[in-house]
């Protein structure tokens, strides 16, 4: 399919919660391209909002990594449980060059949907579980960003301040999404 640029910080697309999945049968070209978009970015994740679209779905590709999972699909999912804590150097793709450390459950129990529309329950751990997490703060809306101290965001003042002038607008009618005004 296609590769499509990644939004980045400071475009209003990410800072909304995004639509429940109730027609299925979109889901296989969207997919497809945010696997191209994410390889090309060399992303190990990426969540739907992060391409332009504003449904609940992230797409996981760790297999490159000591662990072993084959890419995956997640549709409408929820946390249902959690466990352990963990302190973990996260980057993302739509924060370019910024990392933060972000304290985490170490575990989680996943309920979600696949492409089909069948829903299955799941415990994740390890990196798995901790890109499940970031994907599924996109699809809230909360970035890296939003966890991060004011101490750590002033290192990378300059930086953030330049990703987010540079941002796309492409849907003016979202500048005034649900009051969302993270920093
Ligand atoms: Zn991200």
């Amino acid at each position: 399919m296609s590769v499509v640029d990644i939004v980045k910080y400071g475009d209003p697309r990410l800072q909304k919660v995004c639509e429940t999945v109730k027609d299925f049968s979109v889901l296989p070209d969207i997919v497809s391209n945010m696997y191209d978009s994410m390889y090309e970015a060399e992303g190990i994740g990426l969540a739907a909002n992060q391409i332009g679209i504003d449904l609940n779905l992230f797409i996981i590709d760790i297999a490159h990594t000591d662990e072993t999972d084959e890419s995956a699909e997640f549709v409408n999912s929820k946390i249902i449980g959690s466990r352990g804590e963990l302190t973990f150097t996260e980057g993302c793709l739509s924060v370019p060059g910024v990392e933060f450390e972000i304290k985490r459950p170490e575990f989680i129990i996943l309920q979600y949907q696949k492409l089909d529309g069948t829903m299955h329950e799941k415990e994740f751990g390890g990196l798995y579980a901790r890109a499940i997490q970031h994907e599924i703060d996109h699809l809230n809306g909360k970035l890296i960003v939003d966890h991060a101290n004011s101490l750590a965001k002033l290192r990378y003042k300059s930086q953030l301040k330049e990703i987010k002038e540079n941002a796309s607008y492409h849907y003016s009618d979202l500048i005034n999404n649900n009051g969302a005004t993270r920093f």
